[in-house]
């Protein structure tokens, strides 16, 4: 069950991928809260299932099994319509690739989101400048994401993913196409967020992310932080 402590949890959560003797148990009946104001990483090498995890955790995929819960509500039982306008309005993605609007400007990219979750275009336009600003790109705001670096796009992706003020912001290896000097400043960033009280999920093979989370979980085989394997790599708690 969800509870009003929970933001988003769920309840032996299990996906497959193919049949067969190739069958691939990329996420195997994972239970997981995470109340609000709790920034979490889940690391783990590549192949583990994080990426799986994190798309069933933001109804972009389906699962096999089990119980998803985000905002108080089931979603893996609710329909394409009423799961997209959910995410649209709570939840902010933070991609590996950005999925910028190529042909949209910095500030355009991030008010798209603010008016899409149904804010004026006034208060659209004001959020985005500030959300720009927040994450060091106010003088970049007219720039096409094909005039940014990696860094700077990736910068321009999170304050999008903060333009509908989302409940939780789910973070899918945001620092995998970064140099080392772009992912400290995402680095800053997710602690700024992390400081702020803003519920987040990340997942990354990235350690230096987990370490600026309150709460780090290891996966291995679809498994979370669970059985001998991941002794002493568990910990939870503000620091
Ligand atoms: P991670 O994000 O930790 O790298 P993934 O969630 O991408 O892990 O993948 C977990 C497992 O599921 C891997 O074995 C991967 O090869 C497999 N997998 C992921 N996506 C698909 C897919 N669309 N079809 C088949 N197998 C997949």
């Amino acid at each position: 069950m969800g509870t009003d402590m929970t933001v988003l949890s769920t309840r032996r959560l299990t996906k497959r991928y193919g049949r067969g003797a190739g069958q691939v148990l990329a996420v195997d009946s994972v239970d997981l809260e995470v109340p609000p104001g709790q920034s979490l990483a889940i690391t783990g090498p590549s192949g583990c299932g994080k990426s799986t995890l994190l798309h069933l955790l933001g109804g972009l995929q389906e699962p096999d099994e089990g119980e998803v819960w985000l905002a108080g509500q089931r979603i893996d039982t609710m329909s394409e319509r009423a799961l997209a306008r959910l995410r649209r309005d709570r939840v902010g993605f933070v991609f590996q690739a950005f999925h910028l609007m190529d042909e949209l400007t910095a500030v355009e990219n991030v008010e798209l989101a603010a008016l899409l979750a149904g804010r004026s275009p006034g208060r659209a336009r004001r959020r985005s400048l500030e959300l720009l600003d927040r994450v060091g790109l106010a003088d970049r705001a007219k720039h096409l994401p094909s005039a940014l670096s990696g860094g700077q796009r990736q910068r321009v992706a999170i304050a999008r993913a903060l333009a509908n003020e989302p409940l939780v912001v789910l973070a899918d290896e945001p620092t995998g196409n970064l140099d080392s000097e772009s992912t400290l400043d995402v680095l800053r960033l997710f602690e700024e967020l992390r400081a702020a009280g803003q519920t987040l999920v990340v997942v990354t093979h990235d350690m230096r992310i987990a370490a600026v989370a309150d709460r780090m979980i290891a996966m291995r085989d679809g498994v979370l932080g669970a059985g001998a394997q991941f002794a002493g790599t568990i910990y939870d708690g503000r620091r």
